[in-house]
């Protein structure tokens, strides 16, 4: 069994975007490998967040979790906050990784891009230290994520590498693994840009109602012509929504197009917007009975502990590695 680790910010109500990219594949990464998914609420405080919003996202990842099928005897679902070895490691970690190649990052300049000089925070720029120490804590081989992601997992990789370099093997060196179809999904206003939480223009959240999905798909902004093709780059609003079907279905793009040979758009955003409403409505369904259960309590506190027993092992061996002083009691 391989171990896995994937985690989603709680900064906003999930996407269609994040189910597909995360969510979705959970159910059958838990059967063949060891699954470590935090709700990275640390990282949700990077940009200007809510007190009161951010406690009801990170209920509603846990539930979404459960209901997308995360099964607490298989896997481990905890916050980034209860687990303070995330925090310890990233303090030693920054030494290790560079202003350069911080200021590189893609998300950052993205981010930063948007606010005010003034209201750039710190945290923004050494994101990718925590996210590999959130990595690296577990000692895991894969790292699910969506494309964006790709990059901070790459420098993950780096700082692993550069560290075992200079002080022997102490970290497992991970690698980002891109499911095939859905890897990004675009924002059905602007396809050119990638559906995003903390971004609400064309997107689809996962706690909006039936008719909403509905009316967003079939007003998703659709490109000249009128043949349902996958060409991102001449149509990128209808290569989109065919991700989307595809990723849905469990089939290939090539099988998606097969299907509406001949059709037009309208037809084709209608089979799009079933097939979402179709996934979505009883995700909400299970999503809804988790939260007024309030099973998730007992599933982030058991989390946690399992969580930690793993991550202080880590955490003790980059401390002896560098050379900080065990005083503690045996
Ligand atoms: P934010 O706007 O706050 O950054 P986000 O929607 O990008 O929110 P994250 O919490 O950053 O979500 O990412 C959670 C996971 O979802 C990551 O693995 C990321 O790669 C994946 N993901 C995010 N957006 C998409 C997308 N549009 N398509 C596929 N996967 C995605
Ligand atoms: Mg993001």
């Amino acid at each position: 069994m391989g171990k896995v680790l994937t985690g989603v910010k709680p900064t906003g109500t999930l996407t269609l975007g994040n189910y597909i990219g995360v969510l979705k594949n959970l159910a059958s990464y838990q059967e063949d490998n060891e699954c470590y998914i935090f709700i990275a609420d640390l990282h949700a405080l990077t940009l200007p967040i809510d007190p009161e919003l951010l406690r009801k996202n990170s209920i509603d990842i846990a539930c979404f979790y459960l209901a997308a099928g995360l099964d607490p005897k298989k896997s481990v679902l905890f916050l980034q906050s209860s687990v303070s070895e995330h925090s310890e490691l990233a303090i030693i970690l920054q030494n290790y990784l560079y202003m350069g190649e911080l200021s590189r990052m893609t998300q950052f300049k993205d981010k930063a891009s948007k606010e005010k000089e003034e209201g750039i925070g710190l945290g923004l720029f050494t994101y990718p230290v925590l996210m590999a120490s959130d990595i690296l804590l577990y000692d895991c081989e894969v790292v699910p994520v969506g494309e964006d992601q790709v990059q901070h997992v790459e420098l993950c990789r780096d700082v692993a590498n550069r560290f075992n370099k200079r002080y022997g093997k102490t970290f497992v060196v991970p690698k980002a693994e891109v499911s095939k179809v859905g890897k990004r999904i675009m924002s059905l206003s602007d396809p050119t840009k990638k559906m995003s939480k903390s971004d609400p223009k064309g997107d689809i959240y996962l706690l909006d109602d039936e008719k909403t999905i509905r009316k967003k798909i079939m007003s998703a902004v659709t490109d000249l012509g009128n043949e349902v093709k996958y060409d991102p780059e001449n149509k990128p609003g209808i290569s989109n929504l065919l991700t989307i079907y595809a990723a849905l279905k469990d089939i290939s793009i090539e099988e998606a197009e097969k299907e509406f040979v001949g059709t037009n758009y309208g037809t084709f955003k209608g089979a799009v917007a079933d097939t979402v409403i179709a996934q979505i409505v009883p995700f909400q369904e299970r999503y809804r009975k988790i939260l007024e259960s309030k099973e998730y309590e007992k599933v982030l506190r058991e989390g946690a502990q399992k969580a930690k027993a793993q991550a202080k092992n880590t955490l003790a061996r980059v401390q002896k590695a560098v050379g900080l002083l065990d005083v503690k009691e045996k």
